[in-house]
């Protein structure tokens, strides 16, 4: 299994030289070029959130709670008072427990490795962006999600090659794949990737 500074280095040298080519070839614009550099990364670091014990899994939660109490708070700010601060501590820890029930849920290259999940989360992810920050290119951000995500995959694949013996290691297959070995996840996997490309259809 590849570490977090392997996914990250990688997606996002080769997030960046598709940016380069395709600004040079005058296709995108440099900020465009920026953002896919940005969320090919994103993608690349996106699977192992389901990982319990892993950076991306912190970090996801400890921005939700950044997040979620930042808008809380400015939203609150005329009425700053004790109040304030029970409320902004109930969110961070309704978020914690979430962050529990999250990592019971999910097992760690389960459905999360898998190409329906690349494409749900590239879907979401770029309608989320794209409705919040306009200048923000929907196909560009999908497509750049999408391709640090399968990065990931195969990076993880790869690492499950041991080259010097030839030997596959066990957890070879459970990356890039399009199933999970349990039915529910998977059913439920293909039903958000189709919704998604539809809300995405819709948009474009
Ligand atoms: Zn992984």
């Amino acid at each position: 299994m590849a570490n977090f500074k392997t996914h990250v280095v990688v997606a996002g040298v080769v997030g960046a030289g598709t940016a380069y080519v395709m600004i040079t070839s005058g296709v995108i614009n440099f900020s465009t070029g920026i953002e896919i550099t940005f969320l090919t990364m994103l993608g690349g670091l996106l699977p192992d959130v389901d990982a319990g014990n892993s950076r991306i899994n912190r970090m996801v939660f400890v921005w939700l709670i950044c997040l979620l109490d930042g808008i809380y708070l400015i939203t609150e700010l005329h009425t700053l008072s004790t109040k304030t601060a029970y409320g902004a501590a109930i969110i961070a820890g309704g978020i914690v427990l979430s962050r529990v029930g999250f990592n019971n849920f999910t097992v760690h290259r389960g459905i999360y490795h898998s190409i329906p999940v690349a494409i749900a989360s590239a879907c979401l992810i770029g309608l989320i962006l794209h409705d919040n920050f306009v200048a923000i290119n929907l196909s560009y951000s999908i497509l750049a999600i999408f391709m640090g995500f399968i990065i990931h995959l195969l990076l993880d694949e790869l690492y499950s090659i041991n080259i010097a013996g030839m030997r596959l290691k066990k957890s070879f297959g459970t990356a890039l794949k399009f199933r999970s070995s349990e039915l529910i996840p998977t059913v439920l996997a293909y039903m958000v990737a189709l919704i998604s490309l539809i809300m995405v259809y819709v948009q474009l």
